[in-house]
């Protein structure tokens, strides 16, 4: 809320993310764990409840919403603010950013990330521009149209709904945000050492 729990910063650039699904929540991680006040709001309609799946590189097998879980806390751990249940009824824009309505208040950020699955309305309310397939229109970096907006995940995509595909391109988002804010591209690379500083004791080999 503007006045309370304000999402936007004075001094850092800030990020809302709509939509807390598998493609908010990688940008949501990357920002987040790179020192960006980051905030995301879902309402936990996410296709992963109905999924189970046996095609995400590296994992095995995993129950859809245990994906989730482990997907929530990962963003909460690394700091993001997370709006579970509080649905996000409008986006706009204004001189240096964004304010988003929520039924509990309004918020002001830099940045927002749509992730909104299937329903482009937000992204299409704020006139972002669409392809001929009728999704948001997107490049490589997942910016729209719209200067500072970001769409990411099953929105932007006629029928590549994946997973892993809304997971990459989350992180394609954050990172890019990361790349606008520091002013040179960004790389999220960590290496063995950062795991004790980032887990302590409890490193995974
Ligand atoms: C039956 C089924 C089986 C599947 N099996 C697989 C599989 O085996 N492997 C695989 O890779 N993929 C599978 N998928 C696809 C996978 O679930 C999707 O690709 C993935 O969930 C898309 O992620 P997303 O983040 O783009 O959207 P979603 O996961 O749909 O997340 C969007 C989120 O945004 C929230 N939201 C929407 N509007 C608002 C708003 N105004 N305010 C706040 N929150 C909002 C929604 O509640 C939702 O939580 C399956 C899908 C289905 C339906």
């Amino acid at each position: 809320m503007t006045d309370e729990t304000n999402a936007g910063g004075d001094e850092l650039p800030s990020v809302i993310v709509v939509g807390g699904g598998p493609a908010g929540l990688s940008a949501a991680l990357f920002t987040a764990k790179n020192g960006l006040e980051t905030t995301v709001f879902d309402t936990d309609e996410t296709w992963m409840h109905k999924a189970h799946l046996f095609n995400y590189l590296g994992i095995g097998s995993v129950g859809g919403s245990e994906f989730m879980a482990t997907a929530r806390q990962q963003v909460e751990d690394f700091g993001a603010d997370r709006r579970q249940g509080e649905e996000v009824a409008g986006v706009e824009r204004t001189d240096d950013g964004f304010v988003v309505d929520t039924e509990e208040g309004r918020y002001e950020s830099t940045y927002v990330v749509f992730a909104t699955g299937a329903n482009r309305d937000l992204a299409e309310d704020l006139g972002c521009a669409f392809t001929d397939d009728g999704v948001v229109d997107v490049g490589v970096e997942m910016e729209t149209s719209v200067e500072n907006a970001y769409a990411t995940g099953a929105m932007v995509r006629v029928e590549e709904w994946q997973a892993a595909i809304a997971v990459g391109d989350g992180a394609a988002a954050g990172l890019n945000i990361l790349s606008e804010v520091r002013g040179e591209r960004f790389h999220d690379f960590d290496v063995p050492a950062d795991a004790e500083r980032v887990f302590g004791e409890a490193v995974a080999e």
